[in-house]
């Protein structure tokens, strides 16, 4: 089995974006917020944008199963209050749920979280539980810079996070460590504020000892795990410099990255630097890269020819990477999996 562990509905009906527009004008004139019930998006809608897009690239690539959480860069914490991040979440992982439930076999939930710059973190527990207990969420996006862009909240090490790291815990969930837009004109949202946030979020956890207090917890670093394959070296070198453990055993049984890499060598360095059971296999498509590579002539993001290509990998690391780590790392999926027969 193929598992793509990093999709999100950015082909969602275009009413959800109508709705949110609307919800934003809310926030300076509360006379114009809009209802939830306002919102119709039929289960027609829903099929209509997953067959002819995630679903069709999905079998034409021979990706069997994708993790799937809300629009990251719709996420958009940044925006109003916790009230309005606490509505804008509700919708968005109700529609994910949906997709779940219209395509058992080929998709399953992970949650968005109703964060807001500077709110208790605590706050999005009962969301979090929700999604768990009621939609099946195998996993959580946790946004490390809620303001997007301007990077206020301590960091992923702080005990300001600690409630969501104990309900992780709790429930045996993973946490893909995943930025929303950027509204820092500096960084451009996918190109440069992901990558940022990806390498950010790695140093974070090499500073501190984040997992000497939750030796259990799992992050999932997105996009390749930004700069930091390329430059392990230096981290390895910087942990060094600080006096911590080498980190095989400081970060490493705990932190995991995916596949977004967008072309051969990237995939290939990363596959020589990260061991095989770190990595885990995803293309986050439809996404950020939509085109054609010209000197491919194949899609940038159908990340599964990387790693077919990949001449260091066997047979074992492929399955490990497509199929095995992510039912390690996300338990939930591998007790789902299991019980339809896989
Ligand atoms: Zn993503």
């Amino acid at each position: 089995m193929i598992i793509d562990c990093h999709g999100h509905y950015t082909t969602a009906p275009k009413a959800l974006e109508d709705w949110r527009n609307k919800q934003v004008a809310g926030i300076k004139d509360p006379s114009a917020m809009p209802k939830v019930s306002q919102l119709k998006i039929s289960d027609d809608d829903i099929r209509e944008t997953i067959t002819g897009n995630q679903l069709r690239l999905m079998k034409e690539r021979g990706n069997d199963l994708t993790l799937f959480s809300p629009r990251a860069s719709f996420m958009a914490h940044h925006i109003g209050d916790f009230d309005v991040s606490s509505t804008w979440a509700a919708i968005c992982n109700e529609l994910c749920f949906r997709v779940a439930q219209l395509f058992p076999d080929n998709f399953v939930p992970v949650a968005m979280l109703p964060q807001s710059p500077g709110v208790d973190p605590r706050t999005c527990i009962p969301e979090m539980e929700k999604c768990i207990r009621e939609y099946g969420a195998v996993g959580i996006n946790l946004n490390p810079d809620p303001s997007g862009g301007h990077w206020k909240e301590p960091p992923l090490t702080d005990k300001w996070w600690y409630p969501i790291y104990e309900k992780m815990v709790e429930y045996d969930v993973p946490a893909m460590v995943h930025v929303s837009t950027s509204c820092n004109a500096c960084f451009h949202t996918t190109g440069a504020h992901y990558l940022n946030a990806d390498t950010t979020a790695f140093m974070q956890c090499v500073q501190g000892d984040l997992f000497k207090d939750f030796p259990s917890l799992r992050f999932i670093i997105p996009h390749g795990g930004g700069a930091v394959p390329y430059h392990w070296g230096r981290f390895r070198g910087l942990a060094q410099e600080m006096k911590k453990p080498l980190l095989d055993t400081h970060v490493m049984n705990n932190i995991f990255f995916d596949t977004c890499v967008y072309h051969q060598p990237g995939i290939d360095l990363l596959n020589t630097v990260i061991p095989v059971k770190n990595v885990l296999f995803a293309s986050e498509m439809i996404g950020a890269v939509r085109g054609i590579d010209p000197t491919t002539g194949n899609y940038y993001d159908d990340t599964k020819r990387y790693i077919d290509a990949c001449e260091r990998l066997s047979p074992q690391d492929r399955k490990a990477i497509f199929e095995g780590n992510a039912r390690r790392v996300f338990p939930r999926l591998d007790t789902l999996l299991a019980s339809r027969g896989h």
